[in-house]
């Protein structure tokens, strides 16, 4: 359905290839304007009647000193582009942008650019995250306007710098076009995807009745938009495979009529770390399940693995892949420097000691409901300092399907019936759990 709905969109932008930069201009302040101001009624409404200009493809020239990253896309857009330290990145924030690129684009580099990555940064707004090898300036910036039959081109120029003048520089590095200045200072909305708002939930007295009545279970499917997490060498993404589980997990969930079920995203939407902590705070959450697929070097390795929040790993390579799973936020072009908030504020050692018994007793239930059900991985129970677990008062758990470099693993999580299989079983364990 998606795919049906993108492919009418671009069609749209087809016929309205022929507008000129005024109106272009005029259209973008509209979308941003009703964007910032607009309920999520109004702005679901908007999301399907708005036009997405579709980039086709995207090149790179240049050398170690000045490198050109050049976008094609169907029309002429507003942008910011800006620059991230740590590791060192340029960002290119945009409105929603349909990303038609060959595949593998991205996956190399060339100059002072080592790759690339693209997608849906939150709802209404896309993002190039360019990663580069040294320090850098942007040197210009620029839309070139359609003309021709030749699509519009954003056209960035960075140059190498060093440390030292690029910390002295960077926060005047904002470069922007058509109304692109406010959408680049404005916070990233809180997502909310559509029915999570539970209605009195400030009250205490409707929580605590709700609280009897139902639980609440909170879905997090990891990654998505720029994020894909893992992928597989035949290009089987993490990020979809989690949402397919996540949706068909709500679905048996909500069957039972014993629980509320939100997921932190409902589509193919990046979501930062921390917002998916104060999403499950927000609405209450009475157990967390964070769901990801991995991939390790070892292909070899192989089974479902749960975890909880320790602040020391239980072992290596679990500190590794709670490393990985951290970085997401510095894929998608996270400032994490504007983002201390209360809850990256909140110590691993602040958790609640009940939570995280909690925690543990909810990841060796899954773990004992699966067995017979699916191959579990040799120690399927592993702590580590997972960013996305640290709610100091909600149960959390990380389920790592399995491992998308092993042949094996790959085509289970391919398979459909497998994830109807594996989320009836973790169903089963979410009811053991609130029994005991
Ligand atoms: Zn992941």
């Amino acid at each position: 359905m998606k795919t049906n709905f993108i492919n009418i969109k671009s069609c749209f932008a087809n016929v309205i290839r022929p507008l000129g930069g005024v109106q272009w201009f005029v259209a973008i302040l509209i979308i941003v304007s009703a964007w910032v101001f607009a309920p999520p009624s109004v702005l679901a409404k908007l999301k399907e009647d708005q036009i997405v200009p579709e980039a086709s493809n995207a090149r790179l020239g240049g050398d170690k000193q000045r490198t050109r990253f050049v976008v094609d896309i169907s029309s002429s857009i507003g942008y910011a582009v800006y620059v991230l330290p740590d590791p060192y990145r340029v960002i290119i924030d945009l409105p929603e942008v349909n990303f038609q690129l060959p595949p593998g684009q991205g996956t190399s580099g060339r100059g002072l650019v080592t790759g690339y990555r693209y997608g849906l940064f939150s709802p209404g707004r896309s993002r190039i995250v360019i990663d580069t090898s040294a320090p850098v300036l942007i040197q210009k910036s620029l839309v070139i306007p359609a003309k021709n039959k030749k699509p519009a081109r954003l056209v960035v120029d960075i140059v190498k710098t060093d440390k030292k003048t690029f910390f002295k520089n960077r926060k005047s590095q904002l470069q922007t076009q058509s109304g692109m200045a406010k959408l680049a200072r404005i916070p990233i909305p809180v997502p909310k995807p559509r029915g999570t708002i539970i209605p009195g939930f400030n009250k205490k007295s409707d929580r605590v009745s709700k609280k009897r009545a139902k639980k609440t279970i909170i879905i997090d499917p990891g990654h998505g938009g720029i994020d894909s997490g893992a992928v597989d060498p035949r290009g089987v993404q993490d990020k979809k495979i989690v949402l397919s589980v996540a949706r068909i997990l709500k679905k048996i969930l909500m069957k039972t009529g014993r629980y509320h079920v939100l997921m932190t995203r409902e589509d193919d939407t990046f979501i930062p770390l921390r917002k998916r902590v104060e999403f499950a705070r927000r609405n209450d959450g009475d157990l967390f399940i964070s769901i990801h697929a991995d991939t390790v070097n070892r292909s070899y390795v192989r089974g479902t693995t749960l975890y909880t929040l320790s602040e020391k790993a239980s072992d290596a390579e679990a500190a590794a892949l709670a490393r990985k799973e951290n970085r997401s936020d510095i894929i998608a072009g996270v400032d994490l420097g504007r983002e201390n908030d209360v809850v990256t504020d909140i110590l691993i050692d602040l958790v609640l000691r009940e939570t995280k018994n909690h925690s543990i007793f909810f990841a060796q239930t899954v773990v004992k409901g699966l067995k017979g059900v699916t191959k579990i991985n040799k120690k399927p129970h592993r702590f580590a300092g997972f960013a996305v677990l640290k709610a100091p008062d909600i149960p959390s758990v990380l389920i790592e399907l399995g491992f998308l470099s092993n042949g094996q693993d790959a085509r289970l999580l391919s398979s459909l019936n497998w994830r109807r299989k594996i989320s009836r079983s973790v169903a089963k364990s979410i009811d053991k759990y609130f029994k005991s």
